[in-house]
């Protein structure tokens, strides 16, 4: 409490009004509730911009720790019931939230709970840059209203509903741009609507610097004439979603229940599906779909084909996609025999049956072999295209090593300094985002960042000044955390104490247990008790707190992810060493990763597997992954051994017993976070690079193919349940997007698409099967390329699907990330990774992906350049600089159903190219041979795996997106020629510029603005 308070407090409580005691229901869920839950209320965590508990502080108890100032004369904490909450007292005191919080949103709910003292009033939020533009809600003489205001003029306004005084009140203001309303609730009922809103949240929260930033009040508005609220407020919450009647009432209830709190879906904004039928248009015409036969060994679940070849009406034949049962273990294959499974055809009434041949395994089996690698990246380097354009791969890695090169490394070591207790050196300043001073998983960014930074050396050979740039900002990151690392468990001064075993950590000084308490002057810096090599950007009590069961969630008692921050750490400094060089950083790396033997290999397996399957809190990206790798380069098995510490056993064994699990090919990822398990997949497969134990193998290949086969959206990305309702989770059932997918809250995390690619290329170091890096460049044009801004460096996190919805840009100044933030640093300085690969034995060379480029292959003395401008053209040509005998294996993808055709030197050649195969061009190759090679492109429907009628427009690999102009509060819908949708699509494929049914496509990662990336699709 500040001095100046105390009057206006003291004659607030003379008056007797403060101290009165609510009325009504009193609020029990004041603890179970004041957690950052993560589906709170039935509402995924992706849904909420802030939280504000107002128990005793202005803090933000969302993962975004938007922390609100107090500002003004007064504004105290007080005592109400079991908690505190925020007093203001009319006298000019007010709360504010970070300007960051609204800007780029559509759609905007705020609630909570206000409580007004007798013939009290005032403004409850303003939101906006100025008098004349601004959101805002106020309780007056005539009572509870909201309005919104653009240019001095009233753009929707509710009436006004009476409040009741001295009493707590559950308010809501919903600002919904797709039914363009706004509604205002009171006790969870509706007050109030304005019905044709002409405002949009752009609008009322631009973005910007200064004058044209909104400043988002609480309790004044802002004009600085009217007075501020007198009244009590607690619990206030901003979510980025249309919160509906039912959700509204909802989050009220809980409130004031006891007991277990009700879940709901956050309603709209309401997306109507009622005219698309449910059948196929192509139902018609299909005339049987036969039934099959596979085989499996004891044990395993048999893998079932995703699509059959089936018969229409005519005779002709094509593929038809069948949806399997996913049973949930493996009781059916437990002994040698048969039985049938019965399959759906969706939006048709056929039933494939399959039988199902249960083996036992004959014969000796040998674990596959890596029979491919990748170049390092200094051996690829990105060209401009034939018309000596810049790609949008090149425009992308550019603007990342612009802003790399422009960064500053004191920021990523602010956090760390901090937690080591030394200064900040000269203009050092903190991150936001994520690593800001009380989130706990600060450190992050530092961990891509450093990867970025070896990665951006070993790319920009074509530019010695900026290699020399990123080497000298990367030594300086490893020297410095290096000195900090040596510090862990070492006495401060001689013979001051110390403790080096890193398993008798002790609670922090002058504290009563283990805590994540990270606000600046709180903060433990105790160094030298935290045992021998330990290195984060925060002390190590979460590590502690998640063996003792903390759970995810923003109080001191909780954690967020310990170990996916210390994955990214320790990718990095790997990076550093195996990228670029640096060996100071694989002493730290092998310092830590003794601290993580030491402690984890301590505890039982119960106890681990109990970690590991703790919702985010348990998230450890690919920690097994960093320590098998750590022991590739060391030689020390017991880093090995902690890589199988991580086994996150229900998941990948299917409990103690290992009867099933992923490695038995039973979908235990249904529900469940996507990029909390995705990493440990690459990570199992790393482990089994260094073991040969099949199992790891099995769950690395299994898994890929559950989620290509009933996870994938069409821009080859995942996640975006509705059930359960998280953006970030996997839908409840395969084979369900449209049932269960499709958040409002978004899909497709960008940082998840980033690991679905490195599990395609990994699996592909052991089996060359097309299908690998056909996802892999359909992940790569339609999610990865379009995830950038149009102008700068900033990047997606969700990429929306629904209709009408947009791509939100964030952290183009590289100084606030999100996990997806941080990952673009990497995805982003590695584009040209994939393009080409070679066999181990060095006999053949590889062409994945057609993007212009030039391959030093060192070991062949050969150099391939590519030359073409793909996409925007069908053909590429491969020159080939010094010679010999190899084989060139060109991918001949899925999609190239017009025919792929070989000119060598000029001579067309004869060649059996099938889709979805790679084609293998044999002889012994002389200095300046050419191959050309032409894929004609066509357009094609890619429907959502459960909903034919529902599609992407896809034109070889591109995938089209309609511009949209607003908020859809429906599928668009496109006709479509039935045989082939190219008949009814006009424009030009040099520019991908083209139109159907009055809408105009252009390629997803050329599209800034509104669009729709799925149709409703209907045949004529
Ligand atoms: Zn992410």
């Amino acid at each position: 409490m500040k001095p100046a308070t105390l009057p206006v407090l003291l004659a607030f409580l003379a008056a007797g009004v403060a101290m009165a005691r609510p009325e009504g229901p009193v609020e029990q869920a004041a603890t179970a509730q004041e957690v950052g839950d993560q589906i709170l209320d039935g509402i995924g965590e992706t849904a909420l911009i802030a939280r504000y508990p107002f128990n005793g502080n202005g803090e933000d108890s969302s993962r975004n720790q938007l922390h609100a100032a107090l500002n003004g004369p007064g504004g105290v904490f007080v005592e109400d019931g079991p908690r505190k909450v925020l007093l203001l007292t009319g006298d000019g005191s007010y709360a504010q939230v970070p300007a960051s919080a609204v800007s780029g949103e559509d759609a905007l709910s705020v609630v909570g709970w206000l409580y007004l003292p007798t013939r009290a009033s005032g403004p409850i939020f303003d939101f906006g840059p100025s008098v004349a533009t601004r959101l805002f809600a106020t309780v007056d003489a005539k009572g509870f209203r909201a309005a919104a205001v653009v240019d001095g003029l009233v753009r929707g306004e509710t009436e006004a509903k009476p409040m009741i005084e001295n009493q707590w009140a559950h308010f809501a203001v919903v600002f919904d741009p797709a039914t363009r309303s706004l509604t205002t609730y009171v006790d969870g009922a509706r007050a109030g609507q304005a019905t044709n809103l002409t405002a949009t949240l752009a609008q009322l929260a631009p973005r910007g610097e200064g004058a044209a930033a909104s400043r988002l009040f609480l309790g004044r508005t802002q004009d600085d004439g009217v007075p501020t609220l007198h009244g009590r407020l607690r619990d206030v919450r901003l979510y980025r979603v249309v919160l509906g009647d039912e959700a509204v009432a909802t989050i009220r209830r809980n409130a004031l229940a006891a007991a277990q709190p009700a879940r709901v879906r956050p309603t709209p904004p309401e997306i109507s599906t009622a005219d698309i039928p449910k059948e196929s248009a192509l139902a018609a015409s299909l005339a049987s779909v036969p039934d099959i036969t596979v085989e499996t060994l004891v044990g395993s679940l048999p893998r079932l084909p995703v699509t059959i070849p089936a018969t229409w009406a005519g005779g002709s034949a094509g593929d038809v996609r069948v949806i399997w049962p996913s049973p949930i273990d493996t009781a059916d294959v437990r002994k040698p025999g048969t039985y049938t499974v019965t399959g759906r055809v969706p939006g048709t009434s056929f039933s494939p049956k399959a039988t199902v041949i249960v083996k036992v395994r004959v014969g000796t089996f040998t674990a596959p072999d890596r029979l491919v690698e990748a170049f390092p990246l200094n051996r690829v380097v990105l060209d401009r295209d034939l018309q000596g354009r810049d790609t949008p791969f090149i425009r992308n890695r550019d603007k990342f090593v612009r802003g790399l090169a422009a960064s500053n490394p004191d920021s990523f070591l602010y956090n760390f300094r901090e937690t080591f207790g030394e200064t900040q050196p000269q203009g050092a300043t903190a991150l936001e985002g994520w690593d800001n001073q009380t989130t706990r998983l600060r450190g992050h960014a530092s961990g891509h960042y450093m990867s970025a930074l070896a990665q951006a050396y070993a790319s920009t050979g074509y530019d010695p000044a900026l290699q020399a740039t990123f080497l000298k900002k990367m030594n300086y990151m490893v020297d410095t955390l290096h000195a900090m690392a040596r510090k862990s468990g070492q006495p401060s001064a001689a013979g001051g104490p110390s403790v080096s075993d890193p398993t008798a950590v002790p609670i922090g000084p002058g504290r009563k247990s283990y805590d994540s308490n990270l606000r600046a002057g709180a903060i433990r810096t105790d160094y030298w008790n935290w045992g021998t090599g330990f290195i984060s950007a925060y002390p190590p009590d979460q590590f502690i707190m998640l063996e003792r069961g903390a759970t995810y969630g923003a109080q001191d008692s909780q954690i967020w992810a310990p170990y996916y921050t210390l994955h990214k750490i320790l990718s990095g400094l790997l990076d550093g060493y195996e990228v670029a060089g640096n060996k100071k950083a694989l002493e730290i790396a092998r310092g830590m990763g003794a601290w993580v033997n030491a402690r984890l290999s301590a505890l039982p397996p119960e106890t681990r597997a109990f970690m590991w399957s703790r919702y985010i809190a348990g998230e450890y990206g690919g920690m097994n992954e960093a320590m098998a790798r750590l022991f590739r380069l060391t030689g020390e098995r017991r880093f090995l051994e902690t890589a199988k510490l991580f086994d996150n056993t229900g998941v990948f064994f299917g409990g103690a017993t290992r009867a099933g699990g992923l490695a038995k090919g039973v979908d235990t990822i249904r529900g469940k976070h996507a990029n909390q398990h995705i990493p440990q997949i690459t990570g199992a497969l790393e482990t089994f690079r260094n073991t040969k134990e099949m199992p790891y193998y099995d769950i690395a290949s299994n898994f890929w193919d559950i989620v290509n086969a009933g996870y994938m959206y069409s821009i080859g990305g995942v996640a975006g349940a509705k059930t359960p309702n998280n953006a970030e989770c996997f839908p409840a059932e395969p084979g369900t997007l449209w049932e269960n997918g499709l958040s409002a809250g978004g899909q497709n995390e960008t940082c998840a698409t980033y690991n679905l690619l490195k599990l395609d290329r990994q699996l592909f170091m052991y089996d060359q099967t097309a299908k690998y890096m056909d996802h892999y460049e359909r992940a790569l044009y339609n999610h990865i390329l379009a995830s950038v801004a149009e102008e700068d460096a900033g990047n997606t996190y969700h990429v929306p699907l629904n209709p009408g919805a947009r791509k939100q840009f964030g952290n183009a100044a590289m100084n606030g990330f999100t996990c997806c933030n941080g990952t673009a640093l990497e995805s982003q300085t590695k584009l040209q990774d994939t393009i080409y690969f070679h066999s181990a034995d060095n006999r053949a060379l590889y062409v994945n992906l057609f993007i212009p480029s030039t391959l030093t292959w060192v070991d062949r003395n050969v150099t391939v350049q590519q030359v073409t401008d793909f996409p925007y053209a069908d053909t590429t040509k491969l020159f080939i600089a010094g010679g010999g005998a190899f084989d060139v294996k060109v991918r001949v993808p899925a999609w190239a159903t017009r025919g792929f055709f070989v000119k060598i030197n000029g001579k067309e050649q004869v060649v059996k190219a099938k889709p979805g195969t790679y084609l293998t061009l044999s002889r012994t190759w002389r200095d300046k041979d050419m191959i050309e090679l032409r894929m004609p492109f066509s357009f094609r429907l890619d429907a959502i795996v459960d909903q034919p009628n529902v599609a992407s427009l896809l034109y070889g690999p591109v995938l089209l997106a309609a511009e949209e102009t607003t908020v859809r509060t429906d599928f668009r819908k496109v006709a479509f020629d039935a045989k082939d949708p190219g008949k009814s699509i006009t424009g030009d494929p040099a520019t991908l510029r083209f139109s159907a049914g009055g809408a105009s496509f252009k390629p997803f990662y050329e599209s800034y603005g509104r669009h729709s990336v799925y149709l409703h699709v209907a045949l004529k």
